[in-house]
């Protein structure tokens, strides 16, 4: 496009403004281009990305291996849907099952997609394994969690904005406190509970930490009371936290578990979306052992795109690339310099409350009320700074950037964020 006729952020913003469903409130700033850690904008200003598309974008923009595996199995075959077979799903298969170490696989696109999968296969299992009444099914979830858009997930949300009119809402779920198993163990020995269903770190309702032990041990409740421990692991797997599960807790695995760690909590039934595909393509997933994925039979699932041949080759693709790059080892390395040099500065200004998090999912607590507007005025600031990060909730900002950086541009980065907030004091 020539100069004269490239058109300037507002243009774009304008378009959607017309034309879009006004369903987001973006950051004002239009991206064309992305590479590694860095993206860039319709006027060429060059940005580190700090949200990565909520955690799809761990193995950075555009990775080369993920992008070539992707063009060269689009201009091959892109869909045969489920009607027949197709050569790339079985070989995915195979390598997403032992990668993670379950029986079996179900594949879908969006994360929303695999947690509705989660529900039907649990309520399926309470009814066929454990003997349920019909239509008795419940699943324990927590307060302020976030586990995807659709009627039956808001259903279960404490979000009024998410929730407010649009029922008549999914029954059959039951609240609880997140991080209090004492709570999970009361909820357990009501009657006819099909599973917990949980998030290891709550992102969405901004990067809410439990208890090193508190995956372990609702695991280990879920078995007593012979429910189904459900992990959605959309944003926090897939080497996010430092491991290549945040299931794991703090263990020192490097990205790929040792199942004898202390804090490490084995899912009956694992989510995974966003990384699974690098941020390439819509790619989530269902794990789960025999006695469980069983109870899914022929006509009962499904969805057209699910398990087409190049979701399957872009999850390997991006799956590999967790594995050679080390992403988890880095991951946890730089978090933890990450949240020592923000709990450096914190020490020094009331600007910011608290840093928090588990490897490169982190987030900040601004020093105002959750309706107050600092927090997003501060990543305006940020944006004009050459870095890109949203508030999750009122005052609250996460930092969660691709998993490829380097020590050096975390640095520069750290130098950013701390100029930034310093303009703030
Ligand atoms: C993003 C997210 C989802 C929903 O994934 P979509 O692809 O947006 O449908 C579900 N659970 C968690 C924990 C997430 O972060």
């Amino acid at each position: 496009m020539s100069t004269a006729t490239k058109k300037g952020s507002q243009h774009y913003i304008d378009l959607e403004d017309a034309h879009g469903a006004h369903n987001y409130h973006p950051l004002p700033v239009v991206l064309e281009r992305g590479d590694g850690v860095y993206v860039w904008d319709v006027e060429g200003k060059r940005y580190y990305d700090f949200l990565s598309a909520y955690s799809a974008v761990n193995q950075g923009h555009c990775h080369p291996s993920i992008v070539n595996a992707m063009s060269q199995q689009a201009q091959t075959l892109t869909l045969t849907s489920r009607a027949f077979h197709n050569d790339k799903l079985g070989v995915y298969e195979k390598y997403m099952t032992e990668y993670f170490g379950f029986d079996k696989v179900l594949p879908m696109n969006t994360g929303a997609e695999a947690v509705e999968t989660a529900i039907k296969i649990a309520r399926k299992w309470a009814y066929e394994k454990k003997g349920v009444a019909e239509h008795e099914a419940k699943i324990i979830v927590a307060e302020n969690n976030f586990h995807g858009r659709t009627t039956t997930i808001i259903s279960f949300s404490n979000d009024e904005v998410a929730r407010k009119n649009f029922g008549p809402y999914t029954p059959g779920f039951i609240k609880i406190p997140y991080d209090d198993t004492a709570a999970l163990e009361k909820a357990l020995q009501e009657d006819n509970v099909a599973g917990f269903l949980v998030e290891p770190i709550q992102g969405e309702a901004g990067v809410y930490t439990p208890d090193d032990d508190y995956m372990r041990a609702s695991q280990e409740l879920c078995e007593k009371y012979n429910a189904l421990f459900i992990a959605d692991e959309i944003q926090t797997g897939i080497a996010r936290t430092g491991a290549l599960l945040a299931v794991c807790g703090k263990c020192d695995c490097a990205g790929h578990c040792e199942k004898q760690q202390a804090t490490y909590a084995q899912p009956d039934v694992l989510i995974l979306g966003k990384a699974l595909s690098g941020g390439a393509y819509p790619v989530s997933a269902v794990l789960a052992n025999n006695e469980i994925m069983n109870v899914i039979k022929p006509g009962q699932h499904g969805s057209t795109f699910g398990g087409n041949p190049v979701a399957a080759v872009v999850g390997m693709a991006a799956l590999d690339v967790v594995k050679d790059e080390k992403l988890a080892q880095n991951a946890r390395e730089l978090g933890n310099y990450f949240r020592a040099r923000i709990n450096e500065y914190i020490e020094t200004t009331d600007t910011v409350t608290l840093v928090r998090g588990r490897g490169l999912l982190n987030a900040i607590v601004i020093n105002d009320t959750e309706e107050g507007d600092t927090a997003w005025n501060i990543c305006l600031k940020l944006r004009d700074n050459g870095l890109l990060a949203k508030p999750t909730h009122g005052n609250i900002i996460r930092f969660a950037p691709p998993l490829v950086m380097t020590k050096e541009q975390l640095d520069a980065c750290i130098d950013i964020i701390i100029k930034t907030l310093k303009s703030f004091e």
